[in-house]
């Protein structure tokens, strides 16, 4: 764990490109405005804090359970979940630059930010990109992207129910796409136009949401914990009634104090009943519960945690990112947690003879099964570690004189940079024993 972050964005966006963490889409063509695609390290990365939110979310949990909805969904699903008449920003131009703003975010309001001039009055821009399915394009055809993945779990919680022996309460979760046109994208991966959500619909009785909300605060705040993010660097932000969204009757943002200040990383609301109902209503099917103990039929209220992968992902970098000032160098290191580092271990002889190679490449063929590895032999050691501390790998193994002797190895830790010495039989276990939670 890092003493403290000192990243700053220019660092991280630098480092992510040269190590292969994240390049910018369509680079070749100039790029593509706040679309980014994630390289070999980035995709590890991505892919590790989905696998631990699902584990955390739906894996070790035996009231909820996972859902793949797809994207493209019936047009009136969005009609009833409120999105084609409310899901807009206030959108105003400056009439000289001629520049767009959501007006939300204006500091100074009716003044534009990158000049200074007289901003257009506000309109309500609709953030759901569309498109047409099929041939032909017209307005029968239009589809939407979805803006949320959370309308799929909705839309099949009696498919759920009925195939599952759950009972109230209960929940579903889900990791997908989603996208929104916004009207400005920043921060690197912070906002882009195409995310990816990782949600959680947990379905209660009416009556006990206000605990249950309590209850998945306090949860999703051990998570982040659990994550190794800084404590310090998490707090609630309890939405005032003039943000709540549509749907919300209770919102808390758990926010992260990014390299640009405190920023929403997840959406804790209480949706009420408010999206089963009207599901119920443009849909004509019965969304009520039957409670076969209590013989109590109701529409369940819904609690709902929704993260952003992406966004986790920044907070994760920005979180691990340190530049250390040693007596002869700086030492660039990302602390992530071994759970998910993108490369678990650094694989290396101490010299390219005496058999050394050989053992090593015999130690990265009996890992690579289990876990990322990666073998280096080019350069000196220190710099070998230097470049795999860099990509925030925990772990690296040196394979040396006394190896050949004993079948032991040295094995560095990232952040206190001490070695031990460990039989080569034992690696696995112990390597695999850090990544727990
Ligand atoms: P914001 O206020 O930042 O626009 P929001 O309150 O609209 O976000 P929610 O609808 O609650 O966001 O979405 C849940 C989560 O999805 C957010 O906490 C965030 O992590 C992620 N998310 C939302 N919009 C984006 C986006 N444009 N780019 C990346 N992640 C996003």
């Amino acid at each position: 764990m890092a003493t403290q972050s000192n990243a700053t964005m220019d660092k991280i966006i630098s480092l992510c490109r040269r190590r292969g963490f994240i390049f910018q889409s369509s680079e070749i063509y100039g790029g593509l405005n706040a679309c980014y695609d994630y390289g070999p390290l980035g995709v590890e990365l991505k892919r590790n804090i989905k696998d631990f939110w699902w584990n955390w979310m739906v894996g070790r949990r035996s009231d909820i359970v996972g859902l793949d909805a797809s994207i493209l969904m019936a047009p009136r699903v969005w009609e009833a979940s409120g999105h084609v008449a409310g899901f807009t920003d206030p959108l105003v131009d400056c009439k000289v630059c001629k520049h767009r703003f959501r007006a939300d975010m204006i500091v100074d309001p009716g003044k534009c930010p990158d000049c200074g001039g007289a901003l257009t009055d506000i309109r309500q821009f609709n953030l759901m990109f569309k498109t047409f399915m099929g041939p032909v394009e017209d307005s029968a055809s239009v589809v939407y992207l979805r803006p949320e993945t959370a309308q799929g779990i909705y839309v099949n919680y009696k498919n759920v129910l009925d195939s599952s022996r759950l009972k109230i309460p209960f929940g579903i979760g889900q990791i997908g796409k989603a996208f929104r046109n916004e009207i400005t994208t920043e921060n690197f991966i912070f906002r882009t136009r195409e995310f990816e959500q990782m949600e959680m619909q947990y379905f209660v009785q009416p009556g006990s949401d206000r605990e249950w909300f309590e209850y998945w605060k306090a949860d999703r705040q051990s998570y982040y914990q659990a994550l190794g993010i800084h404590p310090a660097k998490v707090r609630f932000h309890e939405h005032g009634k003039d943000e709540l969204a549509h749907y919300a009757a209770a919102a808390f943002d758990i926010q992260y104090e990014f390299p640009f200040g405190w920023k929403e990383l997840e959406g804790i609301h209480n949706r009420t009943d408010f999206d089963l109902k009207r599901h119920q209503e443009y849909s004509g099917k019965d969304m009520i519960y039957f409670d076969e103990v209590t013989r109590e039929r109701y529409l369940p209220y819904i609690i709902e945690a929704s993260a952003g992968a992406d966004r986790t992902l920044l907070c994760v970098l920005s979180d691990a990112f340190e530049e250390q000032e040693l007596e002869k160098d700086t030492r660039t290191v990302l602390h992530f947690h071994p759970a998910i580092a993108p490369i678990k271990v650094g694989i290396f002889p101490l010299v390219k003879k005496d058999g050394m190679p050989e053992v090593a490449r015999k130690i990265e063929a009996a890992l690579k099964p289990h876990f990322p590895v990666f073998y280096d032999e080019s350069g000196a050691v220190g710099r070998r570690y230097r470049r795999q501390d860099e990509i925030g790998t925990p772990f690296c193994v040196t394979v040396d004189t006394e190896t050949l002797q004993n079948d032991t190895v040295t094995i560095r830790d990232r952040d206190t940079m001490q070695q031990e010495r460990i039989g080569i039989d034992d690696l696995f276990q112990f390597v695999y024993g850090k990544m727990q939670v």
